[in-house]
């Protein structure tokens, strides 16, 4: 069965909150019901509620940046997966390199949050990528291999199949401006599924969503999703603005 393309849009840590209204409510109005293209939009904690009430009954989904492995406890300035859940959530984010790199985030702490988001009944999004360096330094398999199989191994496969999505996010294409050639992101795509099949079969790796983030703008977006094991686009920066991350989901249609 062809994979619907899945686009989510990552605010970071930008908004105000009448700016995430705003923005949440022009996605609702500009998607109407398109059902082709799964669609979601991760804002920042504070604004998940207030954002969940726009987006219900729309196919728009609501997700989150990250979460910390724990129901509850003595975690300040931590947020758990069942809060994620009863703001609203669906998925969460994990594994991204703004955290693995930019806030020490190893792989093991991100196979732990895994586990605990799955258990908690969140879908995954799952961020893997290489940074410049270690992809000129012919890295890329390695360094990407390692993040996946840290974060899954030994997860049943109706899980992964069902639950996760993996966003390959190369390092060196976040927020610059320089996004992956469609040729690179299907390589990079291809060897995940590859590995993924290694891990759990056929059928799981042939499930799983695989989605590009790096720099996707309306003018690459159809290029990048067309590419056969790219099966959508993790959004930053244009996702900040309704027109342009809805030019990207309808690039994926
Ligand atoms: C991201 O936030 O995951 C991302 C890919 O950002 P940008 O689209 O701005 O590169």
């Amino acid at each position: 069965m062809p994979r619907t393309k899945f686009v989510v849009g990552n605010w970071k840590m930008y908004t105000t909150i009448d700016q995430a209204r705003d923005l949440a409510a022009a996605v609702v109005r500009d998607l109407g019901g398109e059902d082709r293209v799964r669609v979601a939009v991760c804002p920042p904690f504070p604004w998940l509620t207030a954002v969940a009430e726009l987006v219900a009954h729309s196919p728009v989904e609501l997700g989150a940046q990250n979460c910390y492995p724990a129901n509850e406890g003595a975690f300040t300035g931590e947020v758990s997966p069942i809060m994620i859940r009863e703001a609203g959530c669906r998925y969460v984010i994990l594994g991204h390199s703004e955290r693995r790199h930019g806030l020490g985030e190893s792989d093991e702490f991100i196979r732990r949050k895994v586990r605990f988001a799955l258990d908690t009944g969140l879908d995954v999004i799952l961020c893997v990528g290489e940074t410049l360096a270690e992809r000129e330094a012919g890295q890329l398999h390695d360094v990407t291999s390692r993040q996946l199989t840290s974060a899954l191994d030994g997860l049943e496969r109706e899980r992964v199949a069902r639950r996760l999505t993996i966003a390959y996010e190369p390092i060196w294409a976040i927020g610059t401006g320089h996004n992956a050639t469609p040729e690179q992101a299907q390589e990079a795509h291809r060897f995940l599924r590859d590995r993924l099949r290694g891990m759990f079969g056929e059928e799981t790796a042939e499930a799983v969503p695989i989605s590009y983030g790096g720099s996707v703008k309306p003018e690459n977006a159809a290029a990048i999703m067309g590419q056969p094991d790219v099966d959508g686009a993790l959004v930053g920066g244009a996702s900040l603005k309704a027109e342009s991350f809805l030019a990207i989901v309808w690039a994926a249609v």
